[in-house]
């Protein structure tokens, strides 16, 4: 149970009541489409009238649109209702160091188009890029309501200024992307971190979303992520900084990290960890004639990981060790939070037969108490930054309403 925010609240009104209902009822649609009025009425439990008023509406707004006919053995022939997908479209983009990644979808995160380009070294630099791409999209799709536009970024946003905070791989700091963008664009404008956008995605559209209340997602790249949703709700912390487990130390004078600390789990566990691990493997540079072959000799992940999936034992063992130190981290998740599902994004879960059983091994070790965390790697064809900026976007509609 929620504790009533006096400082924050809205007092029920019957206005409130209905929009409950109408969301419910949307829900409804979204997850058990198509569906008939009377199954609409059985699910929900609300009289079949109420269910005939906000489905009228619902399709007077177009969210909703009617289809086929079903078959009953008697009486009326029901008619099926489904979302209408062509009603609007999102925007999402996708900042990463070097590229950034920009889509069009239908409520259903389905991409119409998407396009790619090397993300500016300057904020203002990408304001006028993305601007100048969203336009011609419109252009090109006029005839679509944009609902707005959702971006996911290599940093954390600051909840009261909704300026971008802590960006160190990106280095736009302080910078006010929202404003800036809406001004651009003239839509409004969602920004989320990298890995709570990747949570959103498993919570909305994920295939191991179904009955799960809590869930962490886990993004591995330079660094680590963390997204937390917590009773289905995204999880920001007074700043908006929740969820930097990457940064949490767990080896005490460790290694040194970028941000000053020392010994944080990303120093151990990140695509950088493990390349890290394979050139201080003494002779791995000489007897690998794949990179012998690269003019500055230093590896990249996809380097040390397409060695790996060949069979290099230098390789192999460095993405172990990362393995291990992913366990680690994990164990820390398992047991604090006991999440009903974690799921790991990343390029490693390409190798998730050789590294879930050192994950799942290291993690036993550390947890007492018997857990039931299952931890799974993200779908590898989907796209878990750009379809979270769809939820992003999409929540305003189909989210549970804030009341009292
Ligand atoms: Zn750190």
């Amino acid at each position: 149970m929620r504790k009533i925010d006096l400082s924050n609240f809205q007092v029920a009104t019957s206005e409130t009541a209905r929009d409950i209902n109408r969301r419910i009822v949307l829900n409804l649609i979204r997850s058990h489409q198509p569906i008939s009025r009377a199954d609409l009425a059985r699910h929900s439990g609300l009289q079949r009238s109420t269910v005939s008023v906000i489905t009228e509406q619902l399709i007077q707004e177009n969210w909703v649109k009617e289809g086929a006919s079903g078959h009953v053995p008697r009486g009326r022939r029901p008619t099926f209702l489904h979302l209408n997908k062509e009603r609007v479209r999102i925007i999402g983009i996708n900042v990463r160091p070097v590229t950034t990644t920009l889509v069009l979808a239908d409520v259903e995160a389905h991409f119409a188009a998407q396009e790619s380009f090397p993300t500016p070294r300057k904020p203002e630099q990408f304001i006028t890029e993305v601007s100048g791409r969203v336009r011609r999209m419109i252009k090109t799709h006029p005839e679509i309501t944009y609902e707005g536009i959702g971006v996911s970024l290599p940093g954390r946003v600051d909840l009261a200024t909704q300026r971008l905070v802590f960006a160190p791989n990106l280095g736009w700091i302080d910078f006010d992307l929202k404003a800036s963008l809406e001004r651009a664009t003239g839509l409004p404008v969602e920004l989320e971190n990298a890995a709570n956008a990747c949570a959103l995605a498993e919570l909305w559209f994920g295939q191991h979303a179904r009955g799960v209340n809590n869930l962490v997602a886990i993004t591995i790249s330079e660094g680590i992520g963390a997204g937390l949703i917590l009773n289905h709700q995204l999880v920001q912390g007074s700043t908006g900084l929740a969820g930097e487990f990457g940064h949490a130390s767990i080896i005490e004078d460790g290694l040194e990290c970028s941000c000053g600390n020392r010994g944080c789990w990303e120093v151990y566990a990140s695509n950088l960890a493990a390349v890290r691990y394979y050139t201080q493997s003494t002779s791995a540079v000489r007897t690998s004639k794949a990179i012998s072959k690269r003019s500055d000799h230093t590896p990249t992940f996809e380097d040390v990981l397409r060695l790996a999936e060949q069979g290099n034992p230098r390789a192999v063992a460095a993405i172990q060790k990362m393995g291990h130190y992913l366990g680690v981290g994990i164990a820390m998740l398992v047991t604090g939070l006991a999440p009903d599902v974690i799921v790991v994004v990343g390029e490693v879960t390409r190798m998730w037969n050789r590294i879930e059983p050192i994950i799942a091994s290291t993690a036993e070790k550390r947890l007492s108490n018997r857990y039931t965390t299952r931890i799974l790697p993200s779908d590898p064809g989907g796209q878990p930054r750009l379809v979270g900026t769809i939820a992003l976007v999409l929540q305003r509609h189909f989210g549970a309403p804030a009341v009292a």
